[in-house]
């Protein structure tokens, strides 16, 4: 892909394959599920899946039948998972294509099972609803499903239930959540794959993996709550670093003002540098004053974020192509995703999801600074 213009998002395949061992390791016995829904959480679900594959995954997840077709056309061939709905036309092509659907309610199991065809049977995980609210059978629907699913034409593959607040210090609703999965649990027929845990989960409660667990969110090296971040047992690497460089430098007089609305005013005489990245590229207007990198040191962006460009003051002259890190590590100061996250109200996960398309993606395969954010070499100060 051509790219003239010098900002990007770096992604570490390497931190993904340490983060994987880590969860690998952790899990015991029970297998990783590497969730590479929302392309990859804005990741790349194709490279972050190979990358997956090669590490020892033998499933992947996403939350969307269309994503499961990307990856299959992508010439992947590993099981898949849809967790989310498809709808009774997509029966026939998961049959073919040999993906895994979620059977969420009673009533979706008999209508997907007039919509299957010929060929090899449709293939199954049970979802139930155990405190999510989202989707899912109630647990007292349980026993009702296994039946419905035994006498099915589909294969009853696996049996799965999402934690709606594993990532808080309150275990209340999580206790609550496993101890009906239990319950559900003692009716299950043998032979049929339990997952439960999603990242939180799987890092805090590890006594709860059954036979595997759903890293989304840390498989990338970001913590799903502050909470869990302080806790982790594991050193999550983030994998995705966002770089671009100077394009424009100017002293500017006292007085000065910066970009839309004159928001920004200019103390004294001050080097103001533009960069080529904006809201079009998921870099929010919410993040003005959010600080970046340059030269290892912190400075901040001034004025209003722009569709394309923002602007940030220097603390002295540098040179067009400067390197400038949005997010990642460079020299000893690093800006994580969940700066980002906290400054604009949010989560971590909202963060590489709104990456637009307009900022490519490439990847590299450093494995040095285990435990670290990711020091990508071409931003590194020399
Ligand atoms: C997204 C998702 C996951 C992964 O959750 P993380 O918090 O990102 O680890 C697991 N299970 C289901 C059902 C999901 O929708």
């Amino acid at each position: 892909m051509e790219n003239y213009r010098p900002t990007k998002a770096v992604i570490n395949l390497g931190a993904i394959r340490k983060n994987l061992e880590s969860f690998q390791q952790r899990a015991g016995h029970a297998e990783v599920i590497a969730v590479v829904k929302a392309d990859g959480y804005g990741h790349g679900a194709e490279e972050i899946a190979r990358t997956a594959i090669e590490s020892g995954v033998h499933l992947l997840a996403v939350a969307t039948p269309d994503e499961a077709l990307a990856l299959r056309r992508a010439g992947i061939d590993r099981d898949i998972l849809v967790m989310g709905a498809v709808p009774p036309a997509f029966v026939p092509v998961a049959q073919r294509e040999n993906i895994i659907v979620t059977a969420l309610s009673l009533e979706w199991i008999e209508t997907a099972q007039q919509a299957a065809g010929p060929g090899q049977p449709l293939r199954v995980h049970l979802k139930v609803d155990t405190g999510m609210g989202r989707l899912g059978v109630q647990p007292e629907e349980a026993e009702t499903a296994y039946a419905k699913l035994a006498s099915s034409p589909f294969s009853f593959d696996g049996i799965f239930t999402h934690f709606a607040a594993a990532d808080e210090q309150d275990t209340a609703l999580f206790d609550r959540q496993a101890e009906r999965m239990n319950g559900v649990l003692k009716r299950l027929p043998e032979g049929v794959m339990v997952h439960v845990s999603n990242s939180a989960a799987a890092l805090m409660h590890p006594s709860v993996a059954c036979d595997a667990v759903r890293i989304g969110i840390s498989l990338y090296g970001i913590a799903p709550s502050p909470f869990v971040g302080e806790h982790s047992p594991i050193a999550l690497e983030p994998a995705l670093s966002l770089e671009t460089e100077i394009v424009h430098v100017k002293k500017v007089q006292p007085g000065a003002t910066i970009s839309y609305g004159a928001t920004y005013r200019s103390e004294g005489e001050e080097w103001i540098a533009t960069l080529p990245i904006g809201y079009a590229d998921g870099m929010l207007r919410g993040l003005q004053g959010q600080e970046v990198l340059v030269r290892g040191e912190r400075v901040p962006i001034v004025g209003r974020v722009c569709m394309d460009q923002c602007m940030i003051r220097l603390k002295g002259p540098l040179p067009v192509g400067e390197p400038v890190q949005l997010i990642g590590r460079q020299g000893d100061e690093a800006v994580l995703i969940d700066e980002w996250a906290e400054k604009l109200g949010t989560i971590p996960y909202e963060i590489p999801c709104i990456l637009t398309k307009r900022v490519p993606r490439i990847y590299v395969n450093g494995t040095k600074n285990a435990g670290l954010p990711f020091q990508s070499t071409d931003s590194m100060i020399r």
